[in-house]
């Protein structure tokens, strides 16, 4: 049997786009499912990331996966339509099909939902068999235990900056009003066993690992022992966590010792207000700040995701946020226009008061354009301002100022924040025209809605 998975990307993410190899690491869903395949069906499984690699239409296989998130649903849907026409059934899963299995299933033969750990391998037995289903749900009994490695032998590896991406945990317990991953999978958390996170991250070659977990220390007992057991590896890691992590003197240390080395943190907003109306009241902005040297003096360097269109936000956010970045000396900033991913509070909240502009145009859902009407300003000053924020933050002026006597990571920081910077000029060429092609756009019959739920 000839497996094809594919990571489908929305044109900016493309091998052909702007996002260039300093800021891409191995993704994870493709090569755990591969890793699912149960060895009894001898499949020949090849993977394609068309973040790396042009996807050949022509590719033989026997069952095609797809796992999409909301913005490259489109390009999912284009993509399955081009190997349903040869005759290769496809399946889809990932975030936007849990979200939207109604829609899905109008363009694939079979929907996976939610984590895929015991419904994928059903899923390819019964194909096998010639009795594929229509819907796999995630089982009720979910377990992360015992989980067979993921193939990264099935990548390009040198189209990566590190293949050593890995996971300790799934989903996450908050709920902030913009986030899908609540909506997705619950307010709750699925953890590896501690000893298997370690044995895997020892087995992996070089020094280097990437925790790809939405925020591992919502758990902080369950943290504080990975971390433990991670120290004696003398690994050196990046992953996430949110603003909690500088709040417990114990797992700060605990992550420093482990080899934590930098961190993703979503700050979103200098606004205490903003960030209450979100529903994100643990980040506490009079805090970040200190938050940050405590980081900074522990060699932990700080990716700072901010978003822009809160109704709260005015014109004057941007410059108000690119000020704040600089003056806390944020290493790697991250800039993203509010979103109403389908599912979530805000989604509703912005359909109920005929807000969303762009309502099932997913390929504009990439969290770098606008597709709802702000509340204090139009469309247009929303998208100048955050391209403007972009701009901003990567002259070369704000990156020496940001990066200046700074002790972090710098092998890894100045080439990310160059490619940044290429990313920031380039944006503002991504138009809609741009967006949209290559992928699945039936104007008569627009993809999608909150009527696409099963
Ligand atoms: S803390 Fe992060 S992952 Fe969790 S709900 Fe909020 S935005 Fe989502």
């Amino acid at each position: 049997m000839k497996i094809l998975l594919i990571l489908p990307q929305g044109a900016i993410y493309r091998k052909s786009g702007s996002f260039k190899k300093s800021l891409r690491y191995a993704p994870v869903a493709l090569t755990t499912l591969a890793g699912l395949v149960p060895q009894e069906l001898n499949a020949e499984i090849r993977i394609v990331d068309e973040g790396v690699e042009e996807l050949d239409f022509n590719t033989e296989a026997d069952l095609v996966g797809i796992t999409a998130i909301t913005g490259s649903a489109p390009r999912a849907y284009h993509i399955a339509q081009r190997f349903r026409a040869r005759g290769v059934p496809v399946v889809m899963g990932g975030v936007h099909a849990t979200l939207m299995p109604g829609e899905a299933a109008k363009y694939v033969d079979t929907v996976v939902t939610g984590f895929a750990e015991e419904s994928w391998p059903r899923l390819l037995r019964d194909f096998k068999q010639n009795k594929m289903e229509r819907l796999y749900t995630q089982s009720p009994h979910l377990s992360l235990a015992n989980l067979p490695i993921a193939r990264r032998d099935l990548l390009k590896k040198e189209a990566y900056i590190t293949t050593n991406s890995m996971q300790a945990t799934r989903g996450c317990i908050n709920n902030c009003d913009f986030c899908v991953i609540p909506v997705a999978w619950g307010r709750r958390m699925y953890f590896r066993p501690v000893e298997e996170v370690v044995k895997e991250a020892a087995e992996l070659p070089g020094k280097a690992l990437l925790f790809v977990d939405p925020s591992p220390i919502e758990n902080v007992e369950y943290a504080k022992s990975l971390f433990r057991a991670l120290i004696p590896l003398k690994k050196k890691w990046v992953g996430l966590a949110t603003t909690k992590i500088t709040k417990d003197p114990e797992l700060l240390d605990l992550a420093t010792k482990s080899g934590c080395k930098g961190l993703l943190i979503g700050f979103e907003s200098v606004t205490q207000e903003t960030l209450r109306l979100a529903n994100k009241r643990f980040n506490s902005v009079n805090d970040y700040s200190e938050m940050v040297k405590k980081l900074h003096a522990r060699g932990i360097a700080i990716m700072g995701c901010f978003v822009f269109g809160f109704d709260n936000d005015d014109k004057d956010v941007f410059q108000r946020t690119v000020e704040f970045v600089d003056r806390i000396r944020i290493d790697l900033p991250r800039y993203a226009v509010l979103t109403p991913f389908p599912g979530t509070p805000l989604y509703k909240k912005l359909k109920s008061e005929g807000r969303i502009l762009k309502d099932n145009r997913w390929s504009l859902f990439d969290a770098q354009h606008v597709v709802f009407k702000p509340a204090k300003m139009t469309p247009e000053e929303l998208q100048e301002g955050h391209y403007w924020a972009w701009r901003q933050s990567y002259t070369a002026g704000s990156i020496f100022k940001r990066l200046a006597g700074s002790r972090c990571l710098l092998q890894v920081l100045v080439p990310a924040n160059v490619g940044y910077r290429e990313y920031a000029r380039a944006l503002p060429g991504y138009t809609e025209e741009v967006l949209t092609e290559g992928t699945w756009i039936d104007v008569n019959e627009p993809v999608g809605g909150l009527e696409g739920r099963l």
